[in-house]
């Protein structure tokens, strides 16, 4: 059944900040200018801004997929979901996510920090541009959720309280299928260019199937930490000196390699559209994102790792090896995420912006990595840049 609620409109932002006291504060709603922005595949998002200047953001879930419309159902205890991400990352991680300035549960309303100031990654990537040191901020970030959330950090029976309450099957579900099954056994809602029908066939083997079951099994019973669960570089805001990870509704107990996974599938994306476009300087530089985002991960962790709350089994030993098969997983995941942006339901403009011809080649590159990474089973962010550089080098 789908729920009711009010929506929000444009015409009713400033009665509605009106009406929440701690939201009233930050905007002068007798200037307020509202904008209706989202772009994104869920839900509605407004940007409001004062004369002085001072703005905040709404966001607001609809009971349906944005993307399809009332005829996808779609359950809005996403914003629930993504609340409890702001809160809890922000404990320990606040520097590289929006301020959240709450919640209205009845109404599936988030309150959180304007950041018109900083652009969208995914655009800015596939502009060209460089945002030093982005990348290593979301390892950092991905490090402290892994560690903060998890046995490493909290105490036993504290984690299995946190999981149950995170428990998201609907959104999970979406990942299962889409990223996690689709690509590789085939569905009608997947779609692809005609040039690319080959390529896309040449998924649908038995052995890659098994892969993508296998990391499926992982990705659903390896509740390690809270995950952000939909970590793209379109989930992430960049300025100079600042990197904001937003849109965490897919959070859930899940595997931390996901959370590495998907800006490493974008950065594979990116280097396919920079090889088409003659790009190199570009793609010279996104190829160093892949261990700048590892490396960076793995310091913070292994700073923190002295805190464990359970070293009597959890020692050194044990760090070193979880910390390889994290990277291994991470190289996995990030296969079936980019497989999916050329296969799957949904795509990335980093490609779909192409004319056919390059489009095609980019495509295929594409394709041919996320065979290889999960084939040839690379044990590390180096070996995931060569395969990847080595494929786009290829077209
Ligand atoms: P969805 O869940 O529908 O994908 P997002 O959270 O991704 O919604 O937001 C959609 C778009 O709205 C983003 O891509 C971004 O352009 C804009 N946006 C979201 N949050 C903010 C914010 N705090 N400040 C500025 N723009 C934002
Ligand atoms: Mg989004």
């Amino acid at each position: 059944m789908t729920e009711s609620y009010e929506l929000l409109e444009p015409e009713k932002v400033a009665a509605y900040i009106d009406s929440r006291a701690d939201l009233a504060a930050r905007v002068d709603t007798s200037t307020l200018d509202v904008t209706e922005v989202g772009d994104g595949n869920l839900n509605l998002v407004f940007v409001c801004k004062d004369a002085s200047g001072r703005g905040l953001v709404l966001k607001q879930a609809l009971p349906y997929v944005r993307l399809v419309g009332p005829s996808w159902p779609f359950t809005p205890k996403r914003a629930v979901a993504e609340a409890r991400a702001y809160e809890v990352h922000g404990r320990f991680a606040a520097e590289y996510l929006p301020e959240f300035y709450g919640f209205d549960e009845p109404r599936y309303i988030l309150a959180m920090e304007d950041l018109t100031d900083h652009r969208v990654w995914r655009g800015a990537l596939t502009d060209g541009e460089r945002h030093d040191g982005a990348a290593a901020d979301i390892g950092r970030y991905v490090a402290r959720v892994a560690f903060h959330t998890s046995l490493f950090g909290i105490e036993a029976k504290a984690v299995k309280e946190l999981a149950a309450a995170a428990i998201s099957p609907e959104l999970c579900e979406i990942t299962e299928d889409l990223v996690l099954t689709e690509p590789f056994s085939g569905a009608e809602r997947n779609w692809f260019q005609d040039e690319l029908a080959a390529a896309a066939a040449s998924l649908q083997t038995d052995e890659l199937k098994a892969r993508a079951g296998e990391l499926k099994w992982a990705f659903m019973t390896r509740a390690e930490a809270l995950i952000h669960g939909d970590l793209h570089t379109g989930s992430v805001m960049v300025r100079d000196g600042s990197t904001r990870a937003f849109d965490s509704e897919f959070t859930f107990y899940g595997p931390v390699a996901f959370d590495l996974a998907l800006p490493w599938s974008n950065f594979i994306v990116t280097l396919a559209r920079d090889a088409v476009l003659g790009r190199a300087e570009h793609g010279a530089w996104v190829e160093t994102l892949f261990e700048e985002l590892w490396d960076a991960f793995e310091a913070e962790f292994r700073s923190l790792w002295p805190g464990v709350v359970d070293p009597r089994v959890f020692n050194e030993l044990y760090l070193e090896r979880w910390l390889a098969q994290t990277q291994r997983d991470a190289a996995a995941f990030a296969a079936t995420e980019a497989a999916r942006r050329i296969v799957g339901l949904a795509h990335v403009p980093d490609l779909e912006t192409l004319d056919v011809e390059p489009r095609a080649v980019a495509g295929r590159a594409v394709i041919e990595t996320v065979k290889r990474l999960l084939l040839d089973r690379p044990d590390t962010a180096g070996e995931v840049r060569a395969i990847a550089r080595e494929e786009v080098a290829r077209g």
